[in-house]
């Protein structure tokens, strides 16, 4: 028996075996000889999903040793990485091209494979999430088969791929759409919780990222936006909340302190009210909370499990420390979320049943049935994963 925790040291499991593969054939033994003695398999990237996505007594399969830029098109802007890659590495692969990734989101530590597993976002109303940048994959599924798969070729799989949460079979490559590497000029200013709102819709258009962090102890706001510009990487040392840089060094935060996060997409729209009923709730009954509320946007996309899909969405984060008991301040706040039309972030906390999940995803029993097609023997499913679509 070996231990595994997720980031956060929130998730733990004690899988009788890790494994690390470097080829899909290791891959596709691995698979089968678990699925031979009635084991479940478990995908896991770094671990920063706070969710029991990777949790297994089982077989839990690192792909850390499948990682790195396979090739590059400049001319089509695509890029073929292996599952295993930060986006850190990537990123820094596609800047010696002249490439960079369309977003990324408060951290860049993840895998490519955990970012497209759970729709991860940044933010910017014309940016979609990463899972919507795949253009095609290599899996490999529940009976060992290696199978390609794209918007054209094995389509159904495809949909099913993207996002997945690890259900579906062990991603070994992705093809995804990259852009011209730019540079983004950040600027960060403090203001009275007020303004979170007041100038909401003036900030969001301003420029290419913006997003809000609100501090219900102070209810003081951190606004935070990232618009594109040709001049040179610049640390701008007169005020410290200034900087040019290339995308792929601006976007990412380093977050060293541990926390616990739960996030709702909601739809456009719904924003501002949601924010303002989530404020008054923090102040009067969480006045105490020392973590933010972030707020972002996120573009619409056509992803059948994306929490994005099919709506032009902000997303709306509630944290707490690590260290601190979070599931009585998550619970009273997921409430007001799912009111206001939220659907959650796979990876991060939330407290929903299957049946739940289907009232926020048409294509939920679709996913499942294809799923189940690929894997009916449930090699891929937890019993996490199993409760959701037992409860269906
Ligand atoms: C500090 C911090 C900041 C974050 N910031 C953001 C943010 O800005 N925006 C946002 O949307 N999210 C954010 N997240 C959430 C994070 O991006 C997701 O949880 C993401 O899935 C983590 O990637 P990972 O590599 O750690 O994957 P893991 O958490 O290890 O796995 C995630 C899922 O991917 C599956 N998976 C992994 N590898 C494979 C594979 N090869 N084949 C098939 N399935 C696979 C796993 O089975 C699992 O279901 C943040 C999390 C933390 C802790």
């Amino acid at each position: 028996m070996t231990s595994w925790s997720n980031w956060s040291g929130r998730i733990k499991s004690s899988p009788a075996t890790q494994i690390s593969p470097s080829s899909e054939d290791e891959i596709a033994s691995a698979i089968v000889s678990a699925r031979d003695r009635g084991q479940v398999v478990r995908a896991r990237g770094t671990g920063h999903s706070n969710t029991p996505l990777c949790a297994t007594d089982d077989v839990l399969v690192s792909l850390e040793s499948l990682s790195g830029l396979v090739s590059f098109d400049q001319e089509n802007l695509t890029a073929v990485v292996r599952s295993g890659t930060t986006l850190n590495h990537l990123s820094a692969a596609l800047h010696l091209h002249g490439l960079a990734l369309h977003n990324l989101g408060d951290i860049d530590a993840q895998t490519i494979a955990g970012a497209v597993g759970t729709a991860t976002h940044g933010t910017g109303t014309a940016l979609s999430n990463l899972a919507s940048a795949v253009e095609g994959t290599r899996v490999v599924l529940a009976d060992g088969s290696v199978v390609a798969c794209s918007r054209s070729v094995n389509i159904e799989l495809f949909a099913a791929l993207t996002p997945s949460l690890g259900a579906v079979g062990i991603i070994t490559e992705f093809t995804i759409r990259v852009v011209p590497s730019y540079r983004l000029h950040e600027k960060i200013w403090f203001a009275s919780g007020d303004t979170a709102i007041a100038s909401l819709e003036a900030n969001i258009a301003a420029t290419r990222h913006y997003e809000f962090f609100w501090h219900p102890s102070r209810d003081l706001v951190e606004h935070k936006a990232l618009a594109l510009t040709e001049s040179a990487p610049n640390p701008l040392p007169d005020t410290k909340r200034e900087r040019i840089d290339y995308s792929h060094r601006i976007l990412p935060s380093v977050r060293s302190a541990r926390f616990n996060e739960m996030e709702y997409s909601l739809p456009y729209d719904n924003g501002p009210a949601c924010f303002a009923e989530l404020r008054k709730r923090m102040i009067d009954k969480w006045p105490n909370i020392e973590w933010p509320v972030e707020y972002r946007t996120v573009a619409s996309d056509d992803l059948m499990l994306s929490p994005h899909s099919g709506r032009p969405s902000v997303t709306i984060s509630v944290h707490q420390g690590g260290d601190k008991p979070c599931d009585d301040l998550f619970r009273d706040t997921e409430q007001l979320l799912r009111g206001h039309g939220g659907r959650p972030h796979w990876g991060k906390v939330h407290y929903n049943d299957g049946n739940d999940l289907r009232s926020h995803y048409p294509g939920w029993d679709e996913w499942w049935n294809t799923r189940d097609r690929f894997d009916p023997d449930g090699v891929f499913l937890n019993p996490y994963l199993a409760a959701l679509r037992t409860n269906a």
